[in-house]
């Protein structure tokens, strides 16, 4: 749950260690690093201030949060988390916070120094950490997957983490916080018994889900699609010709009708793919768009991660069908 500098390489919070850190949180902020709770002042009294990383993390915490809690989010909607550098301006927010929530399992790569230095000042809850790792899919190397909340019943895990963390930081809220997150959590299993319903609408044979990098394999697992990344599953690294031709050779093979690009990742490889498959006469759609590592801006139908499930089920199923 918590970032540990000392083991970065390998994070991974058994649940017992959880309670002991959600102890720890509280005592931290007890303390008062720096002799003060950054409480946001002014009209709204001093609702705690938090920081989130990414657009699914912040959505996360204002569900459970609800009014109680200001958040914000370092990184904009349509920005690629594992590229993503953080700001001097980003550092202040981190070390203004009374609470930091990171997505975790390196997902912001490049913000892992400036947590792990921020861990010894403010209170930083890591969901994606706290999972159980069994529930996770290994990349070697004793790293996992990232990219957890596209399956939405293990995201459901994630509400009552962030519950605890917010309670720690402001008691009299925890009855709220822990009220919120259940009812988050119900929604949340009502997502995944609905996109497993509508994936099950697609004929069998082209139940394979090709996106520009490795988002959903979490989901393909959860909702039975396969599920191939034209990337690896960072885009920090490159697909070479060699996975292209793989790939060409399945969509041929399979008669998959579409692919689909995502709103935070360069489609270059997605383009390449799409000729490659051209070349041998098999006219493969753009399926549209899919929000993958980040949600939508606000006003996009997209702004929250139920709404951006709800759009990405729509489109890959209109995709897979061969709906125009
Ligand atoms: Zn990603």
């Amino acid at each position: 749950m918590f970032f540990d500098s000392s083991k970065s390489g390998r994070m991974r919070v058994s649940t017992h260690r959880r309670w002991l850190l959600v102890v720890l949180l509280a005592a931290a902020v007890g303390c008062g690093e720096g002799g003060r709770p950054a409480r946001e002042a002014g009209g709204g009294g001093s609702r705690p201030r938090v920081v989130a990383t990414t657009t699914v993390v912040a959505d996360l915490v204002r569900q459970v949060g609800g009014d109680r809690v200001s958040v914000e989010c370092l990184m904009a909607p349509g920005i690629d988390p594992h590229s993503y550098r953080p700001t001097p301006r980003d550092a202040d927010r981190l070390a203004a916070a009374d609470l930091v929530v990171a997505s975790g399992l390196h997902l912001e790569g490049k913000l892992a120094t400036l947590l792990e230095r921020l861990g010894g000042s403010r209170p930083v809850a890591v969901v994606g950490d706290s999972l159980p790792t069994g529930e996770l899919l290994a990349v070697g190397g004793g790293m996992f997957d990232p990219h957890v909340w596209f399956d939405a019943k293990l995201w459901s895990r994630c509400p009552p983490i962030v519950a605890e963390a917010l309670a720690a930081v402001d008691p009299p809220g925890a009855a709220d916080y822990r009220a919120r997150a259940e009812a988050y959590v119900a929604r949340l299993v009502a997502v995944d018994e609905r996109t497993r319903q509508r994936i099950a609408e697609i004929p069998e044979p082209q139940r394979v889900l090709v996106t520009a990098h490795d988002a959903f394999r979490y989901f393909g697992r959860a909702y039975g699609i396969e599920v191939v990344g034209v990337q690896g599953t960072s885009t920090e690294s490159e697909a070479g010709l060699a996975d292209i031709n793989r790939l060409v050779d399945l969509v041929v093979t399979r008669g998959v009708p579409s692919v689909f690009v995502e709103t935070s990742v360069s489609d270059r490889n997605v383009a390449a793919l799409r000729e490659g498959a051209a070349a041998r006469g098999h006219d493969l759609r753009l399926g549209g768009t899919l929000y993958s590592d980040s949600l939508g801006a606000e006003g996009s139908g997209a702004d929250t991660l139920e709404a951006a499930m709800e759009a990405n089920v729509r489109t890959i199923v209109a995709g897979l069908k061969g709906e125009p």
